[in-house]
């Protein structure tokens, strides 16, 4: 029970990653505020499977990452109720993916937008709390595509690597007030995001993962608890690769 008494945000829980990270919080003792989009059906079934285990101590909230003043009347409403939040999770993510010739410049923006200035909208509104509490974990959820990118996603590269360059730079900003600032970067995880690629060519993918199989949403949610706990205390600025060796190029 690593995170007994602790307050944690985790945005896009209601699904894939998100989900899991969600789970394993609350299992470990958290109380959890999660945000979810538009899929109320499955940030419900999270709450229903949790409640099913026993735990009471999870809430769903409709917010829409990309939009700073929804992101901020969420984060106040939350200090409201616990006074302090211990852990933000920076999750929620999405793709549309086309060449760089013929994007429109909608899903350059819906990316830009919900991958990477939420990261920022919730990043200030959460740490402002965490600096006067002298006490914070923010976890970021950035990609490999942010150093090796794939054709068909410039706006999906630039935002993961904007989340590494943005958490690299918090770190060193919010170290001397007791708050570490990390990131993840998976690489193929079994989630929703991943179902038409998975379904195209899922045997090649494994060919190139020295590892052979594909992540599970629980490989990314042990990083990031790990991350959030007190043994990554001296752990800071960093970017955990999770990728069953995919990077390797072996
Ligand atoms: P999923 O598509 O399975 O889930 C996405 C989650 O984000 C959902 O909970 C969704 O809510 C939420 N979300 C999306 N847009 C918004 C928004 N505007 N406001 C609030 N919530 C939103 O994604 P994954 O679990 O696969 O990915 C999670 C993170 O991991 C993302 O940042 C992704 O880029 C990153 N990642 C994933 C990889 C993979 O292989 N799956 C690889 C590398 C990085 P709702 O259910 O309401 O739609």
């Amino acid at each position: 029970m690593r995170f007994e008494g602790k307050k944690v945000l985790v945005t896009g829980g209601s699904r894939g990653i998100g989900r899991a990270i969600v789970e394993g919080f609350v299992r470990e003792g958290a109380e959890v505020a999660f945000v979810y989009h538009s899929n109320q059906t499955a940030a419900e079934d999270v709450i229903a499977t949790l409640s099913g285990e026993g735990f009471q101590t999870v809430t769903a909230h409709q917010c829409d990452v990309s939009q700073k003043d929804q992101v901020d009347a969420l984060v106040e409403s939350l200090i409201e109720k616990w006074d302090r939040i211990d852990v933000l999770v920076n999750n929620a993510g999405i793709v549309k993916d086309g060449l760089m010739a013929t994007m429109d410049g909608d899903a350059w923006l819906d990316v830009i937008n919900t991958n990477l200035n939420s990261v920022f909208y919730f990043c200030r509104a959460v740490t402002r709390q965490m600096m006067s509490q002298r006490y914070g974990r923010v976890v970021n959820m950035s990609s490999v595509a942010a150093e090796f990118p794939n054709q068909g996603q410039v706006n999906y590269a630039a935002s993961k690597g904007g989340v590494q360059g943005l958490t690299r730079c918090m770190a060193t900003e919010l170290g001397k007030r007791g708050v570490t600032v990390n990131a993840i970067a998976p690489g193929f995880i079994e989630t929703d995001m991943t179902e038409a690629v998975r379904n195209a060519a899922e045997s090649e993918i494994k060919k190139m993962i020295p590892l052979r199989r594909l992540g599970r949403a629980e490989d990314i949610a042990n990083a990031a608890l790990f991350l959030a706990s007190d043994g990554a205390s001296y752990v800071t600025g960093q970017i955990l690769t999770i990728d069953g060796g995919l990077t390797l190029g072996g």
